[in-house]
């Protein structure tokens, strides 16, 4: 499968390297400490033209497929975890709608996406994550309406949503077929987003608790038919998975280049650590580790960009990438030696931000199960 970029595609990713090594690696730790979103870096991502890359150019986007979209994340991930974390939801809500909704509702969420306005995706809830078929936020149909009531937990970028993609229960009895997908307006009566959520690692991006108390969404708000949220939150994992994956892979590139520069520079028993053969070792399984989990993530790209994508790939980039970069940032640490654990040093905080990649966007254990499925299913 052929998954190379285009020489456009390439400069594409060139800028989006570079303006993380000028304008994200130098604040993030400083936004990390402060649990600070960097606002700037999100309008100059926009001034130059490297927001948004997936909405249509019908609707005033640069259309750009999947495969160019992990490029850029990668780049954008090297810089920050979490900066890029927060703005990868962006392209998630584009995504949806590109997924599930009507032309108007993909020309407004894409519209409203380019005029800077922030979106949520709001599906976890305190009793169901891995268990989507779990949510107990009901939204019961009322004439040419529907009210809603809930509570969401761990809605990423709630703090600064303008509005969210709500998942709740309109056919209680109908399990996974009972679920649909609303679009919530965040000022709307009735909702309610919670303080923001203390977080080990990834604390440039902001997550909070969204409730929801009998807010009345027109039906013309809904996302997809009555009862398909189930399968548009399965369809979006196709095009998501394979964006973590790939800010796992930015990780873990800068974690190895952290680690190489570091080992090339300190000095035990006369010379440097890389020529002791246990680091070099190290580095090389780490750097091997990271392009494996970069072909990975550009196949699942690919393949859905192509059309077909497939959930086994879409879960073996997910799962190998979110692993690798946990294990990638640990041994980093370990390179480091008692530097590795002092916040002084860039490694803890990659260790910190990769943990939770081995849990968003569907668990490691939820990965494996999808991939036994698909093998069992075959
Ligand atoms: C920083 C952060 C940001 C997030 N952002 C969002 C967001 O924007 N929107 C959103 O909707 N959600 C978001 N989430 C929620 C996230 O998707 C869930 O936390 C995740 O899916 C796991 O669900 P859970 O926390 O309920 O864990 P549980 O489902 O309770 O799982 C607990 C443990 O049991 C394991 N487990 C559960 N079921 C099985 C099974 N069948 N087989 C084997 N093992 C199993 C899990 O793998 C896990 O190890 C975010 C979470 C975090 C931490």
């Amino acid at each position: 499968m052929d998954f190379q970029l285009s020489d456009e595609h390439r400069l594409i990713r060139d800028l989006a390297r570079d303006f993380a090594r000028r304008e994200i690696a130098p604040i993030a730790a400083e936004c990390d400490r402060e649990s600070r979103f960097p606002m700037g870096v999100w309008d100059k991502l926009r001034e130059i033209g490297l927001a948004n890359l997936s909405i249509s150019t019908a609707h005033g986007g640069l259309g750009l497929g999947v495969v160019e979209n992990v490029a850029v994340t990668e780049a954008l991930g090297w810089g920050c975890a979490g900066i890029q974390g927060a703005m990868g939801i962006q392209s998630i809500m584009a995504d949806i709608t590109h997924v599930a909704g009507t032309d108007a509702q993909r020309r407004a969420i894409a519209g409203r996406l380019l005029e800077g306005q922030w979106g949520g995706y709001a599906l976890t809830e305190p009793g169901a994550g891995s268990d989507v078929g779990a949510i107990r936020t009901r939204a019961v149909r009322d004439g040419d309406r529907y009210v809603i009531d809930g509570s969401k937990v761990w809605i990423s970028n709630a703090p600064l949503a303008h509005f969210f993609v709500v998942f709740a229960k309109t056919d209680p009895a109908a399990g996974n077929k009972g679920i649909s997908a609303f679009l919530v307006e965040r000022d709307a009566p009735g909702v309610r987003v919670g303080a923001p959520l203390g977080k080990l690692g990834q604390r440039a991006a902001p997550a909070a608790e969204v409730f929801l108390d009998g807010v009345s969404v027109p039906a013309s708000d809904r996302l997809g038919a009555e009862g398909e949220g189930f399968l548009i939150a399965m369809k979006v994992f196709d095009r998501s998975r394979p964006m973590i994956g790939a800010l796992a892979v930015g990780l873990m590139q800068r974690a190895l280049d952290e680690a190489v520069s570091y080992a090339k520079e300190r000095h035990t028993f006369g010379r440097p650590i890389i020529e002791h053969q246990a680091i070099g070792h190290k580095l090389a399984e780490m750097a091997m580790k990271t392009h494996a989990a970069r072909l990975l993530v550009s196949e699942a790209a690919a393949l859905t960009d192509a059309g077909t994508p497939d959930p086994m790939k879409a879960a073996f980039a997910k799962l190998f990438a979110g692993d690798a970069a946990m294990w990638v940032a640990t041994e980093a640490v370990q390179v480091f030696g008692g530097m590795g654990y002092s916040t002084e040093y860039p490694v803890e905080k990659l260790f910190r931000d990769a943990k939770v990649l081995q849990i968003y966007e569907g668990t490691s254990e939820i990965q494996k199960t999808i991939i036994a499925r698909e093998l069992a299913r075959r």
